[in-house]
């Protein structure tokens, strides 16, 4: 059976002050979940959320890492930074760094290698825009940037690749994918994976659905047979109401 993975994409969203408040109140809130729980901060967020989720079930992530590992890369930060202050998630190809920063399947790829090589778990996001669902194409798009995201790795790195299928139409957006559009998405997404990598393998890998999750809706999406937890923006920035999604199950 896949674990459930739960996890807050805060976006550019709260100070460390913030950080720790947030924390302080979610870690009781979700101490007694068997669901895995993660909190993708800002960079500068990072240490404060590091040190304060110490002894708790509250994994942390970053939303992002160039592929190099040092270099003339202004405002840019490397996966070795993040680990070494004990970071261990990241967020990669979410579609807000595909439209405003030029992310694309190559780079994905590129930072998926270098996020393994530095001992990271990756994030990876997919997902067909509103014109390319109604084109017809979102079968092509997704299983497209899933395969070249994944491109070159070996079956064991590919089983610990974390994916989050988030049609970019339902992200902010308050429309979110039905059950079954989310679930058969992410069945199309396994498929290809199983296509290329084999089943044993694709049964393993975590899909997750991403795009206007919230307590209302969280325990219909997690409950389907191919959603194995979320990816969830605007629903994760308050702890009362992202507790109540990471225990939809209670
Ligand atoms: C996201 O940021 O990945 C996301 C799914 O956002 P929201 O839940 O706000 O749609």
């Amino acid at each position: 059976m896949r674990r459930k993975v739960i996890a807050g994409n805060w976006k550019m969203n709260k100070t460390p002050n913030e950080t720790k408040k947030f924390i302080e109140e979610l870690k009781a809130l979700v101490a007694n979940t068997e669901n895995e729980v993660i909190i993708c901060v800002p960079f500068i967020d990072l240490a404060t959320a590091i040190e304060m989720t110490k002894d708790t079930n509250i994994k942390v992530g970053a939303q992002n890492m160039h592929f190099k590992a040092n270099g003339a890369y202004t405002g840019e930060i490397s996966a070795n930074m993040l680990t070494e202050i004990g970071t261990e998630y990241v967020i990669l190809g979410h579609s807000e760094r595909r439209q405003y920063y030029n992310e694309t399947d190559e780079t994905v790829n590129l930072k998926l290698k270098v996020a393994f090589e530095n001992g990271l778990k990756p994030i990876v996001c997919v997902g067909e825009s509103l014109k390319q669902r109604e084109d017809g194409v979102t079968k092509n798009v997704i299983t497209t940037q899933t395969r070249l995201a994944l491109d070159g790795l070996t079956n064991e790195l590919v089983e610990k690749t974390v994916i989050a299928y988030e049609p970019i139409w339902a992200i902010g957006t308050g429309k979110t994918a039905s059950n079954e559009d989310a679930n058969d998405a992410i069945k199309t997404i396994r498929e290809e994976i199983a296509n290329i990598y084999g089943n044993e393998t694709a049964e393993k890998v975590i899909i997750q659905y991403g795009g206007s999750v919230k307590s209302s809706n969280a325990k219909e999406l997690f409950e389907m047979s191919d959603i194995d937890g979320g990816l969830v923006g605007g629903a994760s920035l308050e702890p009362q109401e992202f507790s109540k999604i990471v225990n939809y199950d209670k």
